[in-house]
């Protein structure tokens, strides 16, 4: 299946905490070339930027989002959460982006393994890795001032999730996602096993997932993943999620409308937070694609506070 099927399967987007906004704004923006697709608050606490980056549209997949809570100590990663997030750039790619991040001050280890990864650390640690994946190059690349097609970024490739009690979180990946496992290996006394997404290679179609019986559970805090996002194609797929949720044991939430998207969320059986997003509506429902991301966009619940709120909230550059 080639990369550009469009069926609704694999991850939506990951969302982390950042504590300070403008600099996740430049790292994300400039430095690895994301475009800022929405600007927001977070909907269940108003105080906080919400933001988003993407690829052009912002398409499913793509997501990177972050909570900005500005006194946030630094998390401390464990068990029980997403530990390193992989983003997708095309073969041949790597060479040059040693040498930006180098030049950005980015201590960048080179680890030849099974996905050759560059893994490196945003500004409030949060481990992400760029790999180079035979799909990225027929998606088309969202370009900036420094960065061309050749060498943009995908999306997301893979999500790390570090638990203590690898079936359970198998059991959801598979019986309830749809995923199945593709690979298993043990790594210094890790057993990693690795999920596709149904569909074919292509944007956040792999979770590895790292059992780690020893563990202590993660702190969360800046630099952590809050959760990590599933697609849905419509509320019909995503209400017969819930129902295998509810089945397994899980107490996924009611369906909250999230704007661009609507979602419900759960946790699993070893403590990740799991969110169920729909396709749609999408990110140009309140913006045309020429002016995603450029200003404060609030649901029509908080609009009446909009004075108060853009206030309220730290600058971003
Ligand atoms: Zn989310």
């Amino acid at each position: 299946m080639p990369a550009t099927d469009k069926r609704p399967c694999g991850l939506h987007h990951v969302t982390a905490i950042c504590s300070n906004a403008a600099r996740t704004r430049d790292f994300y923006e400039r430095v690895l070339g994301l475009r800022l697709v929405k600007r927001t608050v977070n909907f269940d606490d108003p105080s906080c930027w919400h933001l988003y980056f993407g690829d052009e549209n912002g398409a499913p997949g793509s997501l990177m989002t972050f909570f900005e809570w500005p006194n946030a100590e630094p998390g401390v990663p464990g068990a029980g959460e997403a530990v390193a997030l992989s983003l997708a750039i095309p073969k041949g790619a790597a060479h040059e982006w040693v040498r930006r991040l180098t030049e950005e001050d980015i201590y960048v280890a080179i680890a030849p393994g099974a996905d050759d990864a560059l893994t490196f650390y945003d500004p409030d640690g949060l481990a992400l890795e760029l790999i180079e994946q035979d799909w990225a190059e027929e998606l088309p690349g969202y370009t900036t001032a420094y960065i061309g097609e050749e060498q943009a970024i995908r999306g997301l490739a893979v999500v790390t999730l570090l638990v203590d009690d690898c079936d359970a979180t198998a059991n959801v990946l598979e019986d309830i996602m749809g995923w199945r496992e593709s690979a298993r290996a043990s790594h210094g006394g890790f057993l990693r096993l690795r999920f596709t997404a149904p569909g074919g290679p292509g944007p956040g179609r792999l979770i590895d997932v790292l059992k780690a019986p020893e563990a202590a559970p993660g702190r969360q805090g800046a630099g952590s993943v809050h959760h990590i996002a599933f697609r849905a194609a419509d509320d019909k797929t995503q209400a017969a999620m819930a129902t295998a949720m509810r089945k397994a044991g899980l107490t996924p939430t009611e369906q909250k409308d999230r704007t661009y998207f609507r979602s419900i969320y759960a946790r699993e059986p070893s403590g990740v937070l799991l969110e169920v997003a729909t396709d749609g509506p999408g990110f140009l429902v309140d913006e045309t694609a020429d002016s995603l991301g450029t200003s404060l966009r609030l649901p029509s619940r908080l609009d009446a506070h909009r004075d108060e709120i853009e206030a309220s909230l730290p600058p971003l550059a």
